[in-house]
């Protein structure tokens, strides 16, 4: 892998991308990608005993430290959770992101997830992804980076449950075999300790661990893989259509 090869992973909440897709950017760092890691909201309403500022303040650092056990940098885009818009300000800020980032590789939620604020990231993600080449969009930042020279490949993650609020199932099209990189997955999704105790009251799910390899094991079925992350490559008009992710991990991608 050309050691110039730029990844962001883009996410609504700080622990998404330890859930989704940790194990692949750890295969990605380890072959000498820059990995960047980016959350809208810095986790604000994650507690049901810290004031917002205060959970907030504990997230950004948590977030950071897991991002630093892949080779990461922690983005945070200071959105509040619940309040994540399809609009100017929050596609201004997803697209002076992605240009200043400059990736290859974008990995972000699936277009249909149990919860609004992940949907609106990857509606948010897709418009960046193909208008960051379009210099007459102004992001009106202080410093706004230059216009990217090609749209970056887009990779939906797996919705949580790989389910619809329907209660559909939705497929991964493809498996990235996780098993030699679980462990730091698992040493990413620790660093939210915060989250524990939110997990278990408000969400009913026992042990962040235990579901996250709950998760793995499940998206690994389809390929017989042990332990996978899933996800689907984004295809259409004007987006490319080669799997760079395939290209990067080779036999790891099924
Ligand atoms: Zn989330």
């Amino acid at each position: 892998m050309p050691d110039s090869i730029n990844v962001l992973a883009l996410f609504a909440h700080p622990d998404d991308a330890e859930f989704l897709c940790a194990g692949t950017l750890a295969h990605l760092s380890r072959r000498g990608a820059n990995i960047h890691m980016a959350t809208l909201t810095a986790g604000d309403c994650g507690s049901t005993t810290l004031p917002a500022t205060r959970i907030a303040a504990v997230r950004r650092k948590e977030a950071a430290r897991s991002a630093a056990l892949v080779g990461a940098r922690y983005h945070c885009l200071n959105s509040k959770d619940l309040l994540i818009f399809y609009d100017q300000p929050h596609l201004n800020k997803v697209m002076e992101l992605v240009r200043q980032t400059r990736p290859a590789l974008v990995l972000t939620h699936a277009p249909v997830d149990y919860m609004v604020d992940h949907e609106t990231v990857s509606r948010l993600c897709q418009s960046a992804c193909f208008g960051a080449m379009a210099p007459n969009f102004k992001t009106g930042a202080r410093r706004p980076a230059p216009a990217l020279q090609g749209v970056p490949h887009l990779y939906y993650a797996d919705a949580f449950g790989r389910r619809d609020i329907l209660g559909n199932k939705i497929e991964s099209a493809l498996s990235v075999n996780i098993s030699a990189t679980l462990k730091l997955k698992e040493e990413m999704l620790a660093c939210h300790d915060s989250q524990q105790a939110w997990l278990k009251t408000q969400q009913e799910i026992p042990e962040a661990v235990a579901t996250m390899r709950k998760m793995a094991a499940e998206a690994g079925k389809r390929t017989g893989l042990r332990w996978a992350e899933g996800f689907r490559q984004h295809l259409g008009q004007g987006f490319p259509e080669t799997n760079l992710l395939k290209q990067l991990l080779g036999s790891l991608v099924r």
